[in-house]
């Protein structure tokens, strides 16, 4: 059996056991104050997994569709940034948890806005700022975007949509109300329509899965590898998630769970582990706070088994100095490697530094470095200035810049293409 055999099949018995662990618990009750979802089969269980290449793991239901609910209200809050920017999203909707139920008619005391956009308030709210001249081109804009995310067009359950639309009274006072408070431009009735049709869209727990990895990419869907929107939005986004998104649960979810995520009434859950993976997971039971109990138990045991809470804190898998040498009197390599983030370029700094009571020139090679962030690639830039003020030489090794591309941030640093150039530098000093 080859390696990924081995490993898939691992994994899959992980996802299988915990289906089979749970799937005889019967707490919780189906959602029923829209009538048409009290028709869906209770004992219905799908778990899926996308890693952030987009390889999949399903088990269960994992290719019956049920109702998005209100998983929809993270990415039309991410759209509505996406569209109209931050500021002119953060001038209508808070970022603050609420402490009440999802579907309160109320806005913040102060702001008299909705508190976030992962209640009701907030994610009406938040339709109306998506652009578009009438409902049908802003659900559209809406379709296309879950779709992206999703990777595979997705469409409306209308009798799901046309069963809230004719009881949706609350939704209806929370829309006027915000009508009144002047956060709501345009009519209602409209936006409302949108906002039913966006509850309604039909899914898998396969294509929340994918739709949480593409969070988890930072906005990039995983399969296709198209970016859909920006780091940026999709950072914004996993926080509301993790304050807000299991309504008063939030805070148990975030200590026994540990991942952004998101509940609907409809059973579903997406959880993201940002940069390694998604879930999906589908079990239509609900609890008082209207989260899946089914779901809420597997993505407990998900999180415990694979270890996938957040604020684990683990030990760098690697540090970031792989070896040093000198290779010359007073001149000492260092050989960087992995993901250079802030941690890691102060830590290699620090010890550089620390060496040059030494040490005369410090040539840093960086082939090996997989990535780095823009405040890593300041600081590596940086060395040199300081190293010049103790009256010693640092020097970038960085064959084909592909770390330290050239521009305004890496304009202070000398980098040569291999560790001989620079050591001649270094002797002709
Ligand atoms: N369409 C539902 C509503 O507005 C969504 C609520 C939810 O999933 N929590 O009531």
């Amino acid at each position: 059996m080859s390696t990924l055999a081995t490993v898939a099949v691992l994994v899959q018995k992980y996802l299988d056991d915990i289906l089979a662990e749970h799937a005889d618990i019967t707490d919780g009750a189906v959602a029923d104050y829209i009538p048409e979802l009290a028709s869906v089969d209770p004992s219905s269980f799908g778990l899926s997994l996308e890693l952030s290449d987009g390889y999949v793991y399903e088990s269960g239901d994992s290719a019956t569709e049920f109702t998005i609910q209100s998983i929809s209200k993270p990415f039309t809050y991410a759209l509505a940034i996406d569209q109209v920017g931050t500021d002119a999203v953060d001038a209508k909707i808070g970022v603050e948890p609420s402490g009440e139920p999802f579907n309160e008619i109320s806005v913040d005391d102060q702001t008299k806005t909705p508190k976030n956009a992962m209640i009701n308030a907030g994610a009406i709210a938040a339709v109306s700022l998506i652009p578009g001249a009438d409902a049908q081109q802003r659900f559209e804009r809406l379709l296309d975007f879950y779709s992206a995310c999703a990777g595979r067009r997705l469409d409306v359950d209308e009798d799901v949509y046309n069963s809230e639309k004719a009881t949706g009274s609350r939704n209806r006072a929370i829309a006027y109300m915000l009508q009144s408070f002047g956060v709501l431009d345009g009519d209602p009735d409209e936006v409302l329509d949108v906002y039913f049709r966006q509850c309604a869209i039909k899914v898998t727990s396969s294509d929340l899965a994918c739709m949480a990895s593409t969070l988890a990419r930072g906005g990039v869907n995983p399969g296709s590898g198209i970016r859909i929107t920006s780091d940026a939005v999709v950072q914004r986004t996993l926080s509301v998630m993790m304050t807000c998104g299991m309504y008063d649960a939030t805070g148990m979810w975030a200590t026994t769970v540990g991942m952004p995520a998101k509940s609907g009434v409809g059973g579903g859950i997406i959880a993201v582990l940002p940069s390694q993976l998604g879930i999906g997971v589908y079990a239509p039971p609900l609890d008082k706070n209207g989260n899946s109990v089914r779901g809420l138990r597997a993505c407990q045991s998900l999180s415990a088994q694979l270890g996938l809470h957040v604020m684990s804190v683990t030990r760098e898998s690697r540090s970031t100095i792989r070896a040093t040498h000198d290779i010359a009197a007073g001149v000492r390599v260092y050989e960087l490697h992995g993901d250079l983030l802030f941690a890691g370029a102060e830590r290699a700094l620090r010890i550089v530094e620390h060496d040059s009571d030494e040490v005369d020139v410090a040539i840093l090679e960086l082939s090996r470095v997989d990535d780095i962030n823009d405040v890593a690639r300041r600081m590596l830039a940086g060395m040199r200035q300081s190293l010049n003020r103790r009256g010693k030489e640092g020097y970038l090794v960085d064959p084909d810049r592909r770390v330290m591309p050239a521009g305004s941030a890496t304009a202070s640093a000398v980098i040569f293409p291999t560790v001989a150039q620079a050591l001649d530098a270094a002797g002709a000093r």
